[in-house]
């Protein structure tokens, strides 16, 4: 992955404005810090006459112009990253320590643990960076006056990562562990398998859903998952939706105003204050494009094939309101990555985030684990298992608490290996 990052500033992604598969191109891109040129076409029979491109009969938009001069017809994210040289294999049998997700905690726990000395493989399902990786400027992080976006903060981190030695494997998902003899055996989705004597579990969680009928059917066709970095340059005169009130939604108005025409903030409470960090909302009061719809949600989406229009409700009054757009961005926080935990012991809460330390001498979990030893702060019910960030119950959700809760558990695994091995 390193020796490839000094030519990628010049793949081109082509395709058209409606393309869900070139939403989730650009964004993959984006989020990964690749530097892309978006190239809109209207169809394939266009781009072969305008970019003078031989391409066969079956290919179809998007494509995808490596700077080797390789199209990709329509490719997958896997086959990108597969492109790029990405897609690697487990360098070693068996590590000291596996790492599930490479979002601030995952990344700051390779770090830690590879500076260390700890043999150490990080997994992750899509781009690194996680959900901060989404956010187009991090304000409150220590260090960074100015801000940074999340995709250079994981980039960053990514880098001092493979420094130290990290085996980072991505795009591939833990589907399956199994705890033998102590040592955690994780199933990946592409057969291959990974043996650790430790493990930290810093999957994150997943934007959660509007739940409304036919959204499945408007998914990155006008309803997007998170912030949406990538699409804010092409939301110019547009007017923009952007569900949820925490401070990912802040953020993300206060990216949209700069390019969009007008910027609509559906809240389902009646006010800011007790969901949004101070600095965003002194902002965000300010700036004329911006709206706040209070006591509101979305309650329908229309449109053939894409998203056109949309219905607000009224929480109060019931008042249905029909808005043109095409761009929702929902942002309303989400759930926890811990259906790999299914078949194990590890204690989860009911929403299923991972229960650690005192936590598991509490009701109600004290009763569903054996309680054979004394879990330290970050420890889940299965002494070789570790959890970090936003996946813990009761994690505060915060780019700075992941990342420091990623560098503690590298110490509690030290101590784990040092008394069992
Ligand atoms: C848009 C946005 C803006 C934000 N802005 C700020 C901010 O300004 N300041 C701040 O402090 N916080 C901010 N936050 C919150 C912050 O980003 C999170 O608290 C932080 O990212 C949590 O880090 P994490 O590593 O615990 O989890 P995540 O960031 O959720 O990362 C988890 C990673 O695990 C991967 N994964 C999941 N399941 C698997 C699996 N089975 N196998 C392999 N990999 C898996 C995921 O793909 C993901 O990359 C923001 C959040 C969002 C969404």
């Amino acid at each position: 992955m390193e020796s490839s990052k000094a030519i990628l500033d010049k793949i081109k992604v082509y395709g058209t404005y409606e393309s869900k598969n070139a939403y989730i191109i650009r964004d993959f891109l984006m989020r990964s810090v690749v530097t892309f040129d978006w190239i809109p076409v209207d169809s394939i029979d266009a781009f072969r006459l305008l970019y003078l491109k031989p391409v066969p009969d079956h290919y179809s938009l998007p494509i995808l112009e490596m700077p080797s001069g390789l199209l990709l017809s329509n490719p997958t994210i896997e086959e990108i990253a597969f492109n790029l040289g990405w897609i690697t294999k487990p360098k070693l049998a068996e590590y000291d320590v596996s790492i599930f997700g490479a979002g601030p905690a995952g990344l700051s726990a390779a770090v830690y643990a590879a500076s260390e000395g700890l043999k150490t493989v990080l997994v992750e399902r899509e781009a690194i960076g996680g959900q901060a990786g989404t956010s187009s400027r991090i304000e409150n992080y220590l260090g960074f006056p100015n801000g940074i976006t999340g995709a250079d903060l994981a980039e960053r981190a990514r880098q001092q990562a493979v420094k130290f030695g990290v085996d980072i494997l991505l795009i591939r998902q833990s589907i399956k562990a199994e705890f033998i003899a102590h040592k955690i055996h994780v199933d990946l989705i592409d057969g291959s398998k990974i043996v650790a004597k430790a493990n930290i579990s810093a999957t994150g969680v997943t934007y959660s859903r509007l739940d409304i009928k036919n959204e499945d059917q408007y998914l990155d066709l006008g309803i997007y998952y998170g912030a949406g970095s990538s699409e804010a340059v092409l939301c110019a005169n547009q007017h923009v939706f952007i569900v949820g009130g925490g401070n990912s939604a802040g953020q993300a108005a206060l990216n949209f105003c700069k390019h969009a025409k007008k910027v609509t903030m559906v809240i389902r409470r009646n006010d800011l204050e007790a969901t949004l960090s101070y600095y965003l909302l002194n902002r965000i009061q300010k700036i004329p494009n911006i709206e706040v719809l209070f006591n509101s949600n979305i309650t329908e989406l229309h449109g053939e094939g894409s998203l056109q229009e949309i219905t607000i409700t009224d929480n109060i009054s019931l008042l249905n309101t029909h808005y043109p757009t095409k761009f929702v961005f929902v942002c309303i926080g989400g759930k926890p990555n811990t259906r790999w935990a299914e078949d194990t012991t590890i204690v989860r809460d009911k929403a299923g985030y991972l229960v650690t330390g005192s936590d598991l001498y509490k009701p109600p979990f004290a009763k569903e684990w054996d309680g054979s030893f004394e879990p330290n702060y970050l420890q889940t019910s299965l002494p070789s298992c570790f959890a970090a960030g936003d996946v813990r119950h009761n994690s505060i959700k915060r780019v700075a608490s992941a990342v420091g809760e990623g560098a503690m558990a590298v110490t509690f695994v030290h101590k784990y290996l040092h008394d069992n091995y």
